[in-house]
């Protein structure tokens, strides 16, 4: 799967995101104000943006990781700058539209660095374990290792043959 977010690598670079695991979100918190909503079942949350600022929505019943991700992914709306000023984020939709894909694998690469995910997966780790160290629901690392398909396959899921 590839992908085209090269704002959100960069994002990531500007904000030394990836110094610690799990990735610590504190300091990024002051880009957007988050509102923690009383929000229908099945919605993550949403992002809303003007010329005077932006703010972010969370569904409140939403667990510790699930928040994690959703305010990765609404963020990312902003950070891309998606058409339109309000977005409103389904938990079974993102893949149904370009850019409700875009935001979600934003979330992946700003919560999931390549290396610590590359070294728990060689050593064996199953995707809870992987999950749990990153603080990410289970469904996020499965998206992470799928856009990584092509650097992971050949070392973690392809070990050599060896020859008799
Ligand atoms: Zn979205």
């Amino acid at each position: 799967m590839r992908h085209e977010l090269s704002p959100i690598e960069r994002f990531i670079v500007a904000h030394d995101l990836h110094r610690h695991v799990p990735v610590d979100l504190g300091p990024l918190r002051e880009l957007a104000p988050v509102k923690f909503l009383r929000l229908s079942e099945g919605t993550l949350g949403g992002a809303f943006a003007n010329e005077v600022g932006c703010v972010i929505g969370i569904n409140r019943s939403l667990g510790r990781d699930e928040r994690r991700m959703t305010f990765c992914h609404e963020l990312a709306h902003l950070i891309l700058e998606h058409p339109n000023s309000l977005w409103l984020c389904r938990i079974d939709g993102w893949w149904y539209s370009r850019y409700e894909r875009q935001a979600q694998q934003a979330a992946a690469l700003m919560l999931i660095p390549f290396e610590p995910l590359r070294r728990r997966l060689l050593a064996g780790y199953a995707v809870e374990a992987v999950a749990g160290a990153f603080r990410v629901p289970r469904s996020l690392v499965e998206l992470r290792v799928a856009m990584a398909e092509d650097q992971l396959l050949p070392r973690v899921r392809m070990p050599q043959r060896t020859t008799v």
